[in-house]
Formats: C-alpha cells, structure tokens, sequence
C-alpha cells in the first residue's frame, strides 16, 4: 500500500504572532516552525497502518520554500520513508490542494492523509477540496480508520455525533487527535535523526495550480483586559462587576 502524508508547516503554538510590509505578511523571523499538530496525528496512524501491513510505504508530502526542509526532515525523523516538497510558495488552501492533486494524479496513492486543518490559516479546505479535485472520497474530520484490503472503515465527525463510514480505497482522510491520541505520538530519537539525512527528498517543480484568495491585511485580537481579583466573601462585588464589566449576566 502506497500511503501520503500531506504535512503542513505552522509556527510553534507559543509563538508570539506579528506581520509585516502593512499587515498583509506574517513576521516569520525568529519563529519556529512545526509540524501541524493534526498532520503529526496522521502520520503516526500512517505509521502503525505501514507496521500492520509489510511492504506499506508512507511518504510525506509538502508545498512550500526550501525553508520547510527542517520541518520535513522532523518527519522523516519520525518513520515516513521518503518525502516530496512541491516546490512553491504556499498562499492559500484551493492552490495547495490544486498542487496536491496534479501530483498525485501523476503519482497514484492507496491513501492521502492530510490534517482536518492546519492551526495557522484554520482553512479546512485541502482535505475535501483534495477529494473533490481526485474525484475520490474524503472524510473530514475524521477521528478513526482502519483498513482491510482495499475497503477503509472510518468515523467521521459530524454536528453532534460521529458517523460509521466504509469506503474503497483510494481515499482522502482529514486527521486530528482521535485517529491516534496523543500518547503514541513519536518523538524522533538519535537514529531516526541520522537516518532522515539520507532519506530521499525529492524537490518537484509546481503545476501552476491558482490561488482563490487575496490578504487584504492581518489584524491580531483585542488585548486581554486586566484580571480583577474578587474577594470569594463579596459576591454582590461578583454580581456587579459580571452585570456591569463583563456583562455577561
Ligand atoms: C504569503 C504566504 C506564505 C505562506 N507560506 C507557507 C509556507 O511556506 N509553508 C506552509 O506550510 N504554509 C505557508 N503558508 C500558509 C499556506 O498558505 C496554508 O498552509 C495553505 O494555504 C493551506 O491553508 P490552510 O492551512 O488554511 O488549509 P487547511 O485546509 O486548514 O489545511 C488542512 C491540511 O491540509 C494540508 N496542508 C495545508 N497546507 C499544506 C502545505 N503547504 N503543504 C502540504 N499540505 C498542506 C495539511 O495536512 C493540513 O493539515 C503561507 C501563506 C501565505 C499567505
């Protein structure tokens, strides 16, 4: 089984967001790049899917500048085989996506994984616009999978529950916390280190796939308002500060 991981490089969750040239560019000097929490959810299950089924192999696969290298190697670290970076700046989901699928209709896989969304961007977007591009099914978010043979049994997320799905492969899968949970979670170790230096990672050019979206500008949240501490004695203090600050009662 052939089995793609579709990662997506996202700034470390404590960074401290600021933008550049008038607002319309992120500040990403200094900032440390990771991997999509939700892609690291699929590639374990990639990963203990390959386990389960010898001769499975799982590359990752990434749309962006030579600068998401590291990130890369971090997976190659963590077990995929070898890696693909589509050699583009990546500038929204329908031209990530859009890149995606003129790679793999070249390159068929048994099974794509992408995260249900990346936690920069917050699109949502590549798993299902993937699907719809390939003209094969795609479940996200999905929370469970496995797979026999050729058929997948999948639970997805719906709006006040989840749904038992089976599918043929090939399909798209959109991961999060659920399809692995957070203890399995692989650490990269010394030799998985040194091994990904000398995994393949092949660099191919973009297909000219089109973004859909313009960044007028960026803004961040409103600063947090100070803290007030209430004596836990003075709840008429409570009560009026929650009607007449927070309003909230
Ligand atoms: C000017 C600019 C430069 C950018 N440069 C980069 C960059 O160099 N690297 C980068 O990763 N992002 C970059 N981004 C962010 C990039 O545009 C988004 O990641 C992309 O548009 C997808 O949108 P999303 O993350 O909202 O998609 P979502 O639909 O939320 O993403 C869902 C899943 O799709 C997959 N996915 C998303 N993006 C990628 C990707 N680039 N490659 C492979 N799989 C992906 C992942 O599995 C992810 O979990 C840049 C954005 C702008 C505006």
């Amino acid at each position: 089984m052939k089995i793609l991981v579709c990662i997506s490089s996202v700034p470390d969750t404590t960074t401290k967001i600021s933008f550049t040239n008038n607002n319309t560019a992120l500040q990403s000097n200094g900032v440390q790049f990771i991997i999509n929490p939700n892609d690291e959810f699929g590639l374990t299950k990639a990963l203990h899917i390959k386990e389960a089924n010898p001769g499975t192999n799982v590359t990752v696969l990434h749309v962006g500048p030579n600068s998401s290298d590291p990130v890369i190697r971090k997976a190659l670290a963590i077990g995929a085989d070898d890696a693909v970076r589509i050699n583009v700046e990546a500038i929204d989901p329908l031209q990530v996506a859009g890149e995606i699928a003129h790679y793999v209709k070249a390159n068929p896989y048994d099974l794509i994984i992408t995260g249900k969304e990346s936690i920069d961007y917050n699109g949502a977007i590549v798993a299902h616009a993937l699907g719809e591009m390939l003209g094969i099914p795609s479940v996200s978010p999905c929370i469970g999978l496995s797979i026999n043979g050729s058929e997948a049994s999948l639970t997805g997320v719906v709006d006040g529950g989840k749904e038992e799905l089976t599918a043929s492969l090939p399909i798209v899968v959109g991961g999060q916390k659920g399809l692995v949970e957070e203890k399995d979670l692989r650490i990269p170790n010394m030799r998985g280190i040194m091994q990904a230096r000398t995994k393949p990672l092949n660099v191919v050019e973009a297909s000219g796939s089109k973004e859909a979206q313009k960044v007028v500008n960026y803004d961040t949240p409103a600063p947090k308002a100070a803290c007030k501490i209430v004596d836990a004695n003075n709840v008429d203090e409570l009560v009026r500060l929650l009607q007449n600050e927070a309003k909230v009662i």
